[in-house]
């Protein structure tokens, strides 16, 4: 790196960064107070061991852990360049986090339950800045209250788990694991006649609302057309790649996929320290090899700031935007690719 520098470190008032400068990371995707669960549960058996493993262990962690936890993942998301969440919350312990925390958080109050919904429990989050109601997936929520969460608060985005496993598909034509489960607890699902995951959301969900899926590890092309030609407003496609290698060791393939459609948005998220390493932007981009850092830097800033609704302040940066600059070491710049040592770190 020497022969960049050019002395310019000696220059008062001239600070030299090795490396690239970019936009503050946007994290589309994340679940900050399951923060206390880092390295809690064992994952690689699949998303039913893991949700079993979640179930297992969420009631051994005093208070302080959880407010200590989170508290420590906010700081070094902020540390790491990162500028906004959009962040799922079942319950109100983020909250006295975020009301202090640098960062801005877009609050998705996430509505569940096939037997009980909790769609009630929830509204009452929405008394907290930045909170909006949101479907937790197509799955797991009955005909009515999916329908009804989708047309509450229409200028707020949705953030809906779509496709992270196969069993997701097969639910609907009878077939695979949570199709099992749910025969073998006894869940009756009264939305499978939409036929699809997909279908579902395009028959539920108002075409001027924007939405962000997230994982799509398992989306096909068919899917992919369905949801782009029924919205009129924007859709994004969020991929959390280090939370599906943890959980069940996959990849999301559809990326190639999504990439092909040149209109398509597609943003990054960490998803929860239940089911990552770490809450870091810069780990989730060296995931996909072979894709230009260009391209990469893009979905972790802007991409993820427009799934959110705030490209406005963030995602570039730009006069009259708020967006922080960032620093990556560990860069490639001949070829213009993180290396495996890379690493981001807020400048400003
Ligand atoms: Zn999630």
């Amino acid at each position: 790196m020497e022969q960049y520098n050019a002395g310019l470190d000696s220059t008062p008032g001239v600070e030299f960064y090795a490396g690239i400068l970019c936009a503050g990371f946007v994290n589309a995707h994340s679940h900050i107070e399951l923060s206390y669960l880092r390295g809690a549960i064992a994952g690689g058996g699949g998303y039913a061991a893991f949700a079993a493993g979640i179930a297992k262990v969420r009631d051994t962690f005093s208070e302080e852990e959880r407010l200590r936890a989170i508290e420590e993942a906010d700081r070094a998301m902020w540390q790491e360049g990162v500028d906004a969440v959009g962040d799922i919350v079942n319950s109100a312990t983020s909250f006295a986090t975020k009301a202090t925390s640098p960062i801005h958080y877009k609050n998705f109050a996430e509505v569940f339950g096939l037997r009980v919904c909790n769609l009630e429990q929830q509204r009452e989050l929405l008394k907290y800045p930045n909170t909006s109601l949101t479907p937790h997936s197509i799955y797991s929520v009955q005909d009515a209250p999916f329908k009804e969460v989708c047309n509450i608060d229409m200028n707020a985005p949705l953030s809906i788990h779509f496709m992270e496993s196969p069993d997701e598909a097969l639910l609907y034509a009878g077939e695979g694991s949570l199709h099992e489960w749910y025969k073998a607890v006894g869940f009756e699902c009264n939305f499978l006649h939409y036929g699809s995951p997909a279908e579902r959301i395009v028959a539920c969900v108002p075409k001027d609302r924007n939405l962000m899926l997230v994982h799509n590890c398992f989306v096909t092309e068919r899917d992919i057309e369905v949801v782009m030609d029924h919205f009129s407003a924007p859709v994004s496609w969020a991929l959390c790649p280090r939370s599906n290698a943890y959980i069940s060791g996959i990849e999301p393939r559809s990326v190639e996929l999504l990439r092909a459609h040149n209109n398509i948005n597609i943003c990054i998220g960490t998803d929860s320290l239940s089911s990552n390493w770490s809450l870091s932007m810069i780990e989730e981009l060296k995931m996909f090899r072979g894709i230009p850092l260009a391209e990469l830097l893009q979905w972790a800033t802007i991409n993820g700031a427009k799934a959110l609704g705030i490209d406005n302040h963030y995602g570039t940066i730009e006069v009259g935007k708020r967006s922080g600059i960032v620093n990556i070491t560990g860069v490639d710049l001949e070829n213009f690719t993180l290396t495996a040592s890379a690493q981001a770190k807020r400048v400003l």
